[in-house]
């Protein structure tokens, strides 16, 4: 059974890791799909063929998720190309890692900046388009350590918190008129940004979580695959933990 057949969804952050894993198993489930990138143009390209040759539409726009008048070309851009937009998915994050005596400024802004300032950037210019279908989903990509807080993560630990903030009052503001807020909570999910880490604190990590592996992109994107179908028609505001229990 296709869950998101005919549907068209907008990701931000697709070219690699875990918006990549989204795109391929909502494409697989029949959704039309437009996703951003910053920088990565190759790896975006070669992912718009695959998506094809699943036999849906798909289209890689390369679009700065921290610029709010990017975001809003953005949108106008794929309301164009495919005509309504169902689902948006909010993905696109980075980290800058250090403690807190020795983060810059610009540490902390831009982290704040590319991963929760986007998400209002997206929301709102999003927002017109489900208003008027009366129907939407959107899904923020937060973080455990969002909830639980993380040394080292300030920054990160911040913006991912905001994210929850943001989902339970879009949630609260838009549910009269049938658009849904979710956020997932991602554990320990092995991608280039953990590629980062040293393979000491990599195995620590996996040694800490009940369900003793890391995540792979296709176990939030499954998560993800139901937040954002019909599948999830009764939840909003909620915050799903994709993290093989290590909040447990
Ligand atoms: P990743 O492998 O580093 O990929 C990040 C994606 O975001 C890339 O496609 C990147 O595009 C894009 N991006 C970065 N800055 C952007 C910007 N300013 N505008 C638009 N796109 C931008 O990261 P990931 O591990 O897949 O993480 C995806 C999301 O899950 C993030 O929000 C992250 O915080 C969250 N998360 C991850 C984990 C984990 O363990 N991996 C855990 C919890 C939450 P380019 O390739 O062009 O740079």
């Amino acid at each position: 059974m296709k869950l998101l057949e005919g549907k068209n969804v907008i990701i931000t952050g697709a070219s690699r890791g875990i918006g990549k894993g989204i795109a391929k198993v909502f494409g697989e489930h029949g959704a039309n799909v437009a996703f951003t990138y910053s920088s990565s143009e190759a790896p975006a390209l070669e992912l718009e063929k695959e998506l094809e040759a699943m036999g849906v539409k798909a289209k890689a726009y390369k679009s700065n998720a921290a610029s709010f008048s990017e975001s809003e070309a953005l949108i106008a851009n794929v309301l164009e190309e495919f005509g309504s937009i169902d689902v948006l998915i909010n993905n696109a994050g980075i980290t800058k890692d250090n403690l807190l005596m020795r983060m810059g400024e610009s540490d902390f802004d831009t982290v704040i900046e590319i991963n929760l300032k986007s998400v209002f950037n997206m929301t709102k210019a999003v927002q017109r388009t489900m208003l008027k279908q009366r129907k939407g989903s959107i899904v923020n990509m937060s973080s455990v350590v969002g909830v639980k807080g993380n040394a080292g993560q300030t920054n990160y630990a911040a913006s991912k918190a905001g994210m929850i903030g943001f989902t339970k009052s879009v949630a609260l503001e838009l549910g009269s008129r049938n658009i849904r807020c979710n956020a997932i909570a991602p554990g320990f999910i092995e991608t280039e940004m953990t590629d980062k880490l040293d393979e000491k604190t990599v195995q620590g990590w996996r040694d800490a979580i009940p369900l003793k592996r890391g995540g792979s992109p296709e176990d939030v994107a499954n998560a993800c695959l139901f937040l954002a179908s019909d599948m999830s028609a009764y939840v909003t505001g909620q915050v799903l933990n994709v993290d093989g229990g290590m909040l447990t």
